[in-house]
Order: structure tokens, then sequence, then C-alpha cells
């Protein structure tokens, strides 16, 4: 996956204490040292084969992971994704937990409500703790008259109350960052560029003819509304990654909401090194509303090119995954300035109070994704 690391993690020793002062909230913060030895979960990853990499990483640098089948045309098909996970759980239940999807085709049709059910019913036995829905609902499914089909389309309304009734949270991956409706040259960090410039189908600057970004927005947002006791996790930052006040607007509207911060750390970073108490602040503010994920992926080796994130070499995921999570850590966790190639610049970490960290790296995916009982 796009990737800023390697680059000297500098901890600042000391630093937090001696800025406390000037803090509009304070509090002890946890060092790089304390990385391993704090109970961490990542809420977003995607396990795409079944070597034990992502396992090993993971017990290593003691994390919990929620893999999350996806319904992406260049992942593998939605029941080797099952099965990678099931396989996955059963080797080590303590440390890989998953969440299963639904695929759209026949959406709308006879049945399709059912079979859809049933299969999550089916996932939910086998372990899942949520369901996922992608951007293809928005942006690439259509329904017989030719219109994109939303989130908010009536014909998902049964699914969701399956998910209500049963207290099954509904990860949502809606629209995308911000910047993919700007032209490559305006975007605000490198890892959304490359992308963009790779993916020119899904880069929204060059297609007008699709959804807007607000128009994304404002479906996902009267979904959300109309579904109160269904528990939402906004994947991506709710894709409002380009702005903490954006982002705290959605929250205070919506209590059930919360969002994961996968691949959209350097957003983050972005405009900590704009605004750093602003940014400080929100996540303090919000930090019942915020899981720590970041959609690392272990392609198998053979994996199409054009994955979202570039497969990695064998071998050399486990020191990927450990490099970005210490990096993150680093940033999140203590006051120390790393470089970000992502977006240019050093960012200097944001030193959350440790009881902060502790709940955005682990209580709060452990009240939102509790075992459900199947
Ligand atoms: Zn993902």
């Amino acid at each position: 996956m796009a990737c800023a690391l390697g680059l000297g993690l500098v901890a600042a020793a000391g630093a937090a204490a001696a800025r406390a002062d000037t803090m509009p909230y304070t509090g002890e913060a946890y060092t790089d040292a304390d990385f391993i030895h704090v109970r961490k979960f990542d809420a977003h990853v995607h396990a795409n084969t079944a070597d034990h990499d992502f396992l090993r990483v993971a017990r290593q640098d003691g994390f919990e992971v929620l893999s999350i089948n996806v319904d992406y045309p260049d992942f593998p098909p939605l029941n080797v994704q099952a099965r990678i996970a099931h396989a996955l759980q059963a080797a080590d239940p303590a440390h890989f937990h998953f969440a299963t999807t639904f695929s759209m085709k026949g959406f709308g049709g006879l049945g399709w409500t059912e079979r859809t059910n049933r299969r999550i019913d089916a996932e939910i036995r086998k372990g899942a703790l949520a369901v996922k829905v992608w951007k293809n609902i928005g942006m690439v499914e259509k329904d017989a008259a030719g219109h994109f089909i939303m989130l908010d389309d009536p014909g998902f309304d049964a699914v969701m109350a399956h998910l209500e009734a049963r207290h099954i949270p509904l990860i949502a991956h809606q629209g995308e960052p911000k910047n993919c409706w700007l032209p490559l040259e305006a975007m605000t960090t490198e890892n959304d560029r490359s992308y963009f410039r790779d993916h020119p189908e899904y880069h929204m600057y060059l297609h007008p003819e699709q959804p807007s970004y607000e128009t994304l927005m404002a479906a996902r947002d009267r979904f959300v509304a109309h579904h109160p006791h269904l528990t939402f996790v906004g994947a991506h930052m709710a894709s409002l990654e380009w702005s903490v006040d954006a982002l705290a607007t959605f929250l205070d509207a919506y209590p059930n909401a919360v969002v994961d911060l996968a691949a959209r750390m350097t957003q983050v970073q972005y405009q900590s090194n704009a605004d750093y108490d602003k940014v400080r602040e929100f996540f303090i503010k919000y930090q019942d509303r915020i899981l720590y994920g970041t959609d690392l992926t272990e392609d198998p080796p053979s994996a199409a090119e054009r994955a979202q994130n570039p497969p990695i070499e064998a071998g050399a995921f486990r020191h990927e995954a450990d490099a970005f999570w210490r990096s993150d850590w680093t940033y999140l966790a203590t006051a120390g300035v790393q470089h970000i190639d992502a977006i240019k610049a050093d960012a200097k970490g944001l030193a959350l109070p440790k009881p902060v960290i502790d709940k955005i790296y682990y209580a709060n995916a452990k009240t939102v994704f509790k075992r459900i009982a199947p």
C-alpha cells in the first residue's frame, strides 16, 4: 500500500511533558517503547491470503485485526475471501476477526433480500463481527433504469432492518476522498495522487457524469438518519477526511455513527500541520467515536497489479505492516516528529493522552465489534 515509512521515526523524549502547559488537554502520553506493550486493534485490514504472515505480525506487535471482506473486483472472489477469513480465525481466534459482505448481483430482484440475509446469518454463525458495504453502492451499481443505486435505496431496507435487529454493525465505505473530485495537481496527498493516476476509472474529476461528492455524502447521511439503531462505522473517516470540522458535524448529527482512520492518516497529518491544536482537540473530543484502522492489505503473490493496495512481495509484508503500525503510533501516541512522504513534510505527533489512545486503539473496537450471538 501507499507508504510513508522507512524514514527516521524520531521520538522526542520529554517533548510532550515540556509542551503540556500550553496544551488545552493534558495528560501523560505513551512513548515509542510502549507500542509493543499496549493492547491494540486494527479495525480495517484485508487478509487476502491464508498464509499466516498477518497473524505473525499481529501477534508480534500486540494487535488484534478485523479483516474486512469486500465486493471489490481486484480482490479474490467473495467465497475465497470468506474461506481465508474462516481459516485464519480458526488458526488464531484471539488475534484474528473478520467482517462479511454481500454481493449486489440480483439486487432489486426476486429473492435478493432473503439470499443476502441468509448469507449474512451464515457468516455471523461462523464468527463474522460486522457487514461491509463498499463504494460500488453509489458509484458503480445501476438499477434497471440506468440510475446509480444509492445507499438510501429502499431496496436495502429489509437487510438493514435485519442487521439492526441483530445488533450487527455496518461498515460503510461510501464515496471517496474529496481529492477524487479534484485534478491531480490539486490533490493534498501523494497517496491519493498516485492512486487516481493509476486508476483513472475511479478518478471522479474525469467523470462529471458520475454522482458528485456532495450527492454521495447526502445519500449516506440520509441512510444513517433513516437507521438510527444501526451501528454505522464510516470507513476511511466517513470520506470526510479532508476536514475534522466536517467530520465533527457528522458525528454530532448521528450518534449511532463511529469512524475508522483507515488509509487516511496522511490527511490527518496534513491538517495537523496546518492547525495542530484543532486536530488534537478533535481526537480528544471524539475519543469514543474513532477506531484505529489502516487498510493494510496482504494479497496473494499473484494478485492483479491493479489492486488498490499494490501487492507486497512475500516476506516483506510483515516488515511493511510493522513499520506502518509504528509510524501511526508515533504520530497518534507520541510527540515524535517523522517525515511523511505522502505530504512531503514532517509531521509532529499528537501525543494524545494515554486513556484516549487506549480507546482509539482498543476499547472502542471492542465496544463496536462485540461477538454477536449466532
Ligand atoms: Zn479497505
